[in-house]
């Protein structure tokens, strides 16, 4: 299969060119046509298998082809670590980068002033780790009243590293009628509740 298989659009597919890209991986090729049909996902994927690109294109082609352009955050992506969520925010600003949709990453353990100063500028895509995003939350700076598609990015890290609450937290205040990515390298059983509780009638892909 070639990118040009799977019917993106043309900013997008240059963007791939662009980046060298020539053909999907096993898991983008799997993934992005059910996620440009708006269909909830279940992944089962390693870091290096192109999951980030499997999530991020479809994103940007549904967000680009909505055309809603109110600046108010349209899709998050929930990952554990501040070196995950900075390397997810290059890939949305390198396959996005001929469309005109704003993507912003917020971590902790840095002062709030920048990120909240270009939040308030507009952001149509966040990349976050929980606890800064639910600080901006608490403080009113962040809305999702307008969330419609929610990454959460290697969930079995979030679990082994404490943040399974405060996913939960998060999860608690999104809209419902949503499109939901859950991502996983391993399903305890924790974690298949996890993925349950937030997913409806999911494709499964595994790579
Ligand atoms: P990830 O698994 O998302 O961390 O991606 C692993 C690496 O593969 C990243 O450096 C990507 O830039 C690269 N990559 C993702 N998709 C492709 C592709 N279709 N062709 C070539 N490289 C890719």
């Amino acid at each position: 299969m070639n990118f040009t298989d799977l019917n993106l659009i043309e900013s997008i597919a240059k963007a791939l060119q662009e980046e060298g890209y020539t053909q999907p991986t096993p898991i983008q090729e799997k993934a992005i046509p059910s996620i440009l049909k708006g269909r909830d996902l279940l992944g089962t994927a390693q870091t290096g298998t192109g999951k980030t690109a499997a999530f991020a294109i479809p994103i940007l082609q549904n967000l680009t082809e909505k055309n809603i352009r109110n600046n108010q955050i349209k899709a998050l992506i929930l990952t554990p670590t501040r070196e995950l969520a900075i390397q997810i925010e290059e890939s949305f600003n390198a396959y996005g980068r001929h469309l005109r949709l704003r993507n912003l990453v917020v971590f902790g353990g840095v002062k709030q002033g920048a990120q909240e100063a270009a939040l308030k500028k507009g952001v149509d895509i966040l990349v976050a780790t929980p606890g800064r995003l639910l600080d901006f939350i608490s403080q009113g700076i962040i809305s999702l009243k307008n969330l419609e598609i929610f990454v959460l990015d290697e969930a079995d890290r979030m679990l082994d590293m404490g943040f399974v609450h405060d996913v939960k937290r998060v999860v608690k205040l999104l809209p419902p009628k949503r499109q939901t990515l859950f991502f996983s390298a391993t399903f305890p059983k924790e974690i298949q509740d996890l993925a349950n509780s937030m997913l409806t009638n999911p494709v499964r892909v595994e790579v």
